[in-house]
């Protein structure tokens, strides 16, 4: 009887057959994984599903969706296997009109308008001096702004969508600490936004151009040290 394939090699997961004999199935990545059992996710049985070439079955599956990313069953297994960029392969492989939540609106929004949440720079620059002139009239912070495309500063600071958006406050607090630490600081009037959605729908295209923005600010603006919120 002529063997069984077990995944070729140009299944789209890219999964070495080889794997199929490499996980031992010992579940010590289950074990670890701290969404084991929700929705019957199970990294385990992901992997065997890659494994045994079931690729479609596991791009069309909640497990990679529902997997935090945080690599604890990479780190846990004994024979290597790289679960955590199975997952985030099956993710980037999903027709992204079937990507849950609002995590591909959000980076179309960032590609187009600069930010996850589509705020205009005439708002975001409004909303900044805005909370700018509050924190000026608060004791202890005389003469406070928010300087914006400086040039030269020592740190860039990239900015939640979320915080502009729903919690304008929470931006106060990093605030008032460059102020006490008088550091030197600016943020940017235009593609802003320091959420990499592209890195969580698995959109590497997407992500790098978000990257890129960051990298011009940083050189444009000749800053040394990059604060990302998250
Ligand atoms: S920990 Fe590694 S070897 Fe064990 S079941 Fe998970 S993937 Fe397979
Ligand atoms: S990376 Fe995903 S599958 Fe692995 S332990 Fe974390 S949540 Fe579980």
């Amino acid at each position: 009887m002529e063997p069984i394939a077990v995944n070729p090699k140009a299944g789209k997961l890219k999964v070495a057959p080889e794997w199929a004999d490499v996980c031992f199935t010992c579940g010590t990545c289950a074990g670890g994984c701290p969404v084991t059992g929700v929705d019957r996710m199970d990294p385990r049985k992901a992997i065997r599903m890659a494994a045994l070439g079931l690729d479609q079955d596991l791009i069309d599956s909640r497990f990679p969706w529902i997997c935090t990313m945080c690599g604890r069953c990479e780190y846990a297994c004994p024979q290597g296997v790289e679960i955590l960029k199975v997952m985030r392969r099956a993710r980037g492989l999903r027709d992204r009109d079937k990507v849950p939540g609002p995590i591909h609106k959000g980076v179309v929004m960032c590609l187009e308008k600069g930010n996850n949440l589509g705020i205009p720079k005439d708002d975001f620059l409004f909303l900044l001096a805005d909370l700018a002139r509050e924190m000026d009239e608060e004791e202890g912070f005389p003469g406070f702004y928010v300087p914006v495309d400086k040039k030269g500063a020592n740190l860039f600071v990239t900015i939640n969508s979320k915080e502009p958006f729903g919690e304008p406050d929470d931006m106060k607090f990093w605030w008032k600490i460059f102020y006490a630490a008088r550091e030197s600081w600016t943020v940017a009037s235009e593609n802003w936004e320091g959420v990499n959605w592209g890195l969580f729908s698995g959109d590497d295209e997407a992500m790098k151009t978000i990257v890129g923005r960051i990298v011009d600010h940083m050189e444009r603006l000749e800053c040394s040290t990059l604060l990302l919120p998250e």
